[in-house]
């Protein structure tokens, strides 16, 4: 007869930090989903009896390695890489490849548990990884950055796959960095798949792969504003970050008729009162992708605007709030300010850039508040439909994609709220996504018996 194992919450909390010590990231993500599957799974004897949770928030397995690459000046520079692969239980490992000095082996797997709940909200056959290294592309020349993403893969080739793991970018690894590594897979192996999302129309990537996760982001929101017979159209928009999330998230805001005030980056924020139109955001994609430039240069650019250095933009008042740059970017104080403020929603396009008590804050407040799990799962979902159309040979149009992609978010934002109703018209949305995320996986691991 099976063992059952009734541990309580503070008890799994004590074993999980004690074999994760100085992993506070990966402590946080599993906490903020374990807070809700302790009830969920109270009364449902089997997912106790087989561990579930407790074998969900140990991965797979974590591949450690050495990357050497050559600067430009012929130093011998030496990063570590990482993948880890959370779980396969519902289709091949998917998840990012992150490029910043602040990767450490908890960050990812953080990134890797938090992807696996992700990945099952879309509805797509996906298992959860995630990867990458503490390199830093910043300052590095274009030649620097290829012999360093040709080393990392001459590793990270021999465990992935088109149906084992496939990797996408992240924090800086954008299609440069995708078709540097994809070259390397195709000269190592001598084989043509689909290894990698996010890769170039020429050679296998899919249309609308490069907006997906800010669009989606939107989408979810649009979703959430619905439910209360509310719209994007007319509300002002306070965004961080500027990269490929975040500027995608603006543009489509000011599509929906919204008025975006802010951008930042690692350097600060800018504030501009007369709105971040499309032409604005097209500057602001070439000076950071292209030009590798600070978000700082835009009050040069757009009179108006002014540029607030070391700081996070939370205290613009605001109806919207998308937290668009990196994790624990918007904190418990943070919270509290938006929600005096009068914000009514916000849409996580970061992963997990709340930290837990601006989550507990937002809950407790009632807000539209929708986890990045549930709402930037629209960048993978597109990356699934990219690998369908590598594994068919062909390529889907544009409205065909667009309309997938905002049916994929829909579908997550019900499967939220089929979990997350609380009574009242409220719905809890971390809930219903670390519910909805977790069945899928748990499911599936109890047909596979131990293993
Ligand atoms: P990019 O590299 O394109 O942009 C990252 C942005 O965040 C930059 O503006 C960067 O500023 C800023 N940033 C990074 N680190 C920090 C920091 N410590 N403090 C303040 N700002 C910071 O990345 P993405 O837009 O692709 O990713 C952003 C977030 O979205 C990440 O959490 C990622 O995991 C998540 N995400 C991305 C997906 C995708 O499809 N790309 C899919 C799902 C989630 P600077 O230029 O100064 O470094």
């Amino acid at each position: 007869m099976a063992v059952s194992d009734h541990v309580d919450f503070n008890t799994f909390m004590e074993g999980v930090k004690r074999r994760n010590a100085y992993q506070p990231e990966f402590v946080q993500a599993v906490q903020e989903v374990a807070e809700d599957i302790f009830d969920f799974i109270q009364d449902k004897e089997e997912y106790h009896a087989q561990q579930i949770l407790r074998r969900i928030a140990e991965p797979d397995r974590v591949v450690s390695f050495r990357v050497c690459w050559e600067d430009d000046k012929g130093n011998i520079r030496v990063q570590r890489g990482w993948r880890v692969q959370n779980n396969n239980a519902i289709g091949p490992y998917k998840g990012g490849i992150r490029f910043h000095p602040s990767v450490t082996e908890s960050v990812l797997k953080f990134l890797a548990f938090e992807q696996t709940f992700k990945n099952a909200l879309t509805g797509l056959p996906m298992g959860g990884g995630k990867g990458g290294s503490n390199f830093n592309p910043k300052g590095k020349s274009v030649r620097e950055i290829m012999r360093f993403c040709q080393s990392f893969m001459t590793e990270l080739y021999r465990h992935i796959g088109a149906d084992i793991d496939v990797p996408a970018g992240d924090i800086g690894v954008g299609g440069r960095e995708i078709g540097y590594m994809f070259g390397q897979y195709k000269r190592i192996t001598n084989e043509f798949t689909g290894v990698l999302t996010g890769k170039g129309l020429e050679w296998g990537g899919s249309l609308i792969r490069t907006e997906a996760t800010g669009y989606g982001a939107v989408y979810f929101l649009e979703n959430m504003l619905a439910t209360r017979g509310d719209g994007v159209a007319g509300k002002t928009a306070v965004i961080s970050g500027s990269g490929n999330v975040a500027t995608h998230a603006a543009e489509k805001i000011v599509q929906l008729g919204g008025k975006v005030l802010t951008l930042s980056d690692s350097g600060g924020f800018i504030h501009d009162p007369d709105g971040i139109t499309q032409d604005k955001i097209d500057w602001v994609k070439t000076h950071k992708t292209h030009r590798r430039g600070r978000i700082e240069d835009y009050c040069a650019e757009f009179k108006g605007a002014t540029f607030h250095a070391g700081q996070t933009p939370w205290g613009v008042k605001c109806e919207l709030a998308l937290p668009c740059a990196t994790q624990n970017e918007l904190l418990g104080d943070d919270a509290r300010t938006l929600v005096a403020n009068g914000c009514i929603a916000v849409s996580e396009g970061a992963n997990m850039p709340t930290d837990l008590e601006g989550v507990h804050v937002f809950k407790a407040a009632k807000l539209l508040y929708a986890p990045g799990k549930a709402s930037n799962a629209g960048g993978v979902a597109v990356s699934g439909l990219e690998m369908s159309q590598n594994s068919a040979r062909r390529s889907w149009k544009e409205d065909e994609l667009q309309q997938m992609l905002k049916d994929i978010m829909s579908g997550i934002h019900a499967r939220c709220l089929e979990y997350g109703q609380q009574g009242g018209g409220y719905c809890d949305y971390v809930r219903g996504a670390n519910i909805g995320g977790f069945k899928k996986v748990a499911d599936a691991m109890l047909a596979f018996g131990v293993v």
